[in-house]
């Protein structure tokens, strides 16, 4: 797991929810076929590619526990749901995109009630609150400057239209640590936290 955690150390937190990996492999296949039209852009890799709930940030090391309570509480709260994903975008728009997107058909209202929870439940413990309205979405890919990203879309979404079809379960919320690197961010999960169900142990 985390690993090698000093005294004093924080740690670059999120929390997240997971993508089957068949539903991954999927989008990695569409994103392999159409990345050429973007050349620019920089494409998560497969086994990144996951939906965040809330962007923790830099956290001490030392408080973690506190974290974790309020996350194992907010889980407990919930209940499982069905996630669909769904069309493509671009923020803050896709002719001057930096991040392209896949949106989601189902499951948004949930995600966001969630990323809700936690946003308020994680204030009490030093996490800053998300000034912008929650957005469900899945990163696919970061562009370092703006560019117009409406055909690559448009291809995306059209190989990536039987995607929705593949609904999916999400009955955990995931607490990642992240490890940014020059070749590209490195996440760990630290601990998993069942939704309605007492769980959540270490893996
Ligand atoms: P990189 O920063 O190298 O492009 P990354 O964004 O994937 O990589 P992190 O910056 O550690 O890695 O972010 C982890 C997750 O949190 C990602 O899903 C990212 O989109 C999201 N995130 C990062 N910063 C913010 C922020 N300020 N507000 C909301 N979400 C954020
Ligand atoms: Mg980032």
């Amino acid at each position: 797991m985390g690993g090698g955690k000093k005294k004093g150390e924080t740690l670059r937190l999120f929390a997240a929810l997971d993508i089957p990996e068949k539903v991954r492999e999927r989008i990695a296949e569409a994103v392999s076929r159409n990345a050429g039209l973007l050349p620019q852009a920089r494409w998560v890799r497969k086994e990144n590619l996951h939906l965040t709930l809330k962007f923790i940030g830099e956290y001490p090391e030392e408080k973690l526990g506190g974290l974790e309570e309020i996350m194992e509480a907010k889980a407990l709260n919930g209940e499982p749901f069905t996630v669909a994903l769904k069309g493509c975008g671009g923020f803050p728009s896709p002719g001057k995109a930096r991040v392209i997107w896949l949106g989601m058909g189902k499951g948004e209202k949930e995600a966001a009630s969630l990323a809700a929870e936690l946003d308020s439940g994680l204030s009490k413990v030093g996490v800053g609150r998300e000034t912008r309205p929650f957005r469900g979405h899945l990163t696919l890919a970061r562009l370092r400057n703006p560019l117009d990203c409406s055909p690559c879309l448009a291809s995306l979404e059209e190989d990536l239209a039987g995607l929705e079809d593949m609904d999916f379960m999400i009955s955990e919320i995931t607490l990642y640590r992240s490890f940014l690197r020059p070749g590209g961010p490195h996440y760990v999960p630290l601990r998993r936290f069942g939704l309605g169900r007492e769980c959540g142990a270490r893996d």
